[in-house]
């Protein structure tokens, strides 16, 4: 059995306590490692550390940062076989996803920000004759990093990059299902020579390390991804002691698709952004609308299209859909479908677990399930169920689904499908939504901000967004 152990002061250790969580491994329900179950004198002996590597790493030159940085990106680079196949057994996601998708995204995201922040500066006004004001930004001081499960080392290095960047040191805290390839990173950086103390990792659960995290005293600027409750509860603590807060939160993204769209590229694509990782992307679009004159034919496309979907092994090549991360999980989303049947729901596919065979007997899994006939304001089509299910709704009008798009309480991104240009346009402006895809899904470039409006979330991620965000702006006024 593996020991997970935390990594604090560049060194890895055991928890204070010696008590450990176990890890399960979702493709076999069976218990593969432990993890540290860490708590508030873990969380403080990170600070300790963090706090006094602040004063050398926040002065140390910006190209000397990004070395570091770029030396971890191509670590990760190096090991990409050994961290994706971590990250499948740690999450059940295709082996395959976690090598084309999760792994070189990490590496992408050191890469990005040990570049990025040899270009970052910051302003100067002028009043002309009179005086001249610049702006410093210097780094927030020790910084809180909180990540979740479904993409665990490529949210996770999303939030310390930049925040190491900037000059911070960090305290990181990934989700506790999903704790191996934060592990590994921990390993990296002791390989990659990184300062001690700069980057430590505390494990555990949420309500213990979270919490202690998000509650110290000292600790001025929390970086948060999780689910809107998380998230709530994170602000209530962290408001009235005036931290700097970035949420990340859910999602219930519409995917609204005209009839004068490219018609194969739409479907494709929408297998991807309805399934992919199981349908645990926040990304997803869950709730599909369809204007009426292609609605049928989508319909029977798209139920077909879905059926061909491999449900299996992650680690097995053919292996489209995975294990969900948890038994937990699991079940919630099955009430979530049981909700649907009682709101009137017809299930076209899916709607059940699925038993696999041999090792993978007691996995978690469940077959893509599309859902039609709901109202667009049910509780199924509100609440974010964040699985492989999605209800699909024929509509008439761009108003017609431009109110049912933006009745979420949520609003972190929408996908559109059409040839028309100027309707792009309209939509993109109208929808409530941090993000707006048009005639794709998931293409990102690292530079433009990312998050949500409404319940999800506060504040940016991504390119200076986020280098604005681990640094305090200070302004100089100085007379001539
Ligand atoms: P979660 O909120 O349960 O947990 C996220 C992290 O917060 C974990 O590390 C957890 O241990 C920690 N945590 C839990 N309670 C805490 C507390 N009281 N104090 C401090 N930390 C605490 O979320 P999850 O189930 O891990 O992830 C799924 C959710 O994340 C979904 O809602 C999904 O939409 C959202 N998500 C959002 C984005 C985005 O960019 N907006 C990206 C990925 C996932």
């Amino acid at each position: 059995m593996q020991y997970i152990k935390n990594y604090i002061n560049g060194e890895l250790v055991e928890p204070t306590l010696k008590t450990y969580l176990d890890n399960y491994n979702p493709a076999t329900g069976e218990i593969y490692s432990l993890i540290p179950d860490s708590n508030e004198q873990d969380v403080e002996l990170a600070y300790q550390s963090a706090k006094n590597a602040f004063k050398e790493w926040s002065i140390t030159p910006k190209e000397k940062r990004s070395i570091y940085l770029l030396k971890i990106a191509s670590l990760i680079e190096k090991n990409l076989d050994k961290l994706a196949l971590a990250e499948s057994i740690d999450n059940g996601k295709p082996l395959k996803l976690a090598k084309m998708v999760d792994i070189p995204r990490a590496a992408a995201n050191f890469h990005f920000y040990g570049t990025g922040i040899l270009h970052y500066a910051s302003q100067a006004h002028s009043m002309e004759e009179t005086a001249i004001n610049y702006t410093l930004r210097q780094p927030v001081g020790v910084a809180g990093c909180i990540s979740p499960w479904n993409l665990p080392l490529y949210l996770f290095t999303w939030k310390i990059a930049p925040a190491l960047a900037a000059g911070c040191t960090v305290i990181a805290k990934p989700s506790e299902i999903t704790p191996m390839t934060a592990f590994l990173l921990s390993e990296i950086c002791i390989e990659a020579g990184l300062p001690a103390g700069v980057l430590n990792i505390v494990h555990g659960l949420g309500a213990k390390v979270g919490n202690a995290i998000v509650s110290h005293k000292n600790i001025p600027l929390i970086s948060f991804t999780g689910g809107t409750a998380t998230g709530k509860h994170i602000a209530s603590i962290a408001a009235p002691m005036f931290k700097k807060l970035s949420l990340e939160l859910g999602g219930k993204n519409a995917n609204i698709i005209f009839a004068d769209c490219n018609y194969d590229k739409m479907l494709a694509t929408t297998i991807q952004s309805s399934f992919a990782n199981q349908g645990q992307i926040c990304l997803c679009g869950s709730r599909i609308f369809i204007e009426r004159k292609i609605y049928e034919k989508f319909k029977t496309d798209f139920v077909a299209k879905t059926k061909e979907l491999t449900v299996g092994n992650p680690l097995d090549e053919k292996t489209k859909i995975g294990a969900i991360v948890s038994q937990q999980h699991q079940q919630k989303i099955l009430s979530y479908i049981e909700l649907a049947k009682t709101e009137g729901g017809k299930i076209l596919c899916g709607g059940t677990q699925i038993n696999l065979t041999d090792q993978n007997k007691n996995g978690y899994y469940i077959a893509p399930t599309i859902i039609e006939g709901l109202s667009y304001d049910c509780r199924t089509n509100q609440e974010e169920i964040f699985g492989p299910v999605v209800t699909i709704s024929p509509f008439d009008t761009e108003e017609e689904v431009l109110t049912m798009a933006n009745s979420t309480q949520y609003g972190l991104a929408s996908i559109l499908w059409t040839e028309n240009l100027t309707r792009s346009h309209q939509m993109a402006n109208n929808l409530h939504a941090g993000i707006v895809w048009v005639n794709c899904w998931l293409l990102r470039d690292l530079r433009t901000p990312f998050g949500g409006v409404k319940a999800s979330g506060v504040g940016r991620e991504g390119g200076f967004e986020a280098l604005d965000f681990f640094t305090e702006p200070k302004n100089v006024c100085i007379k001539m």
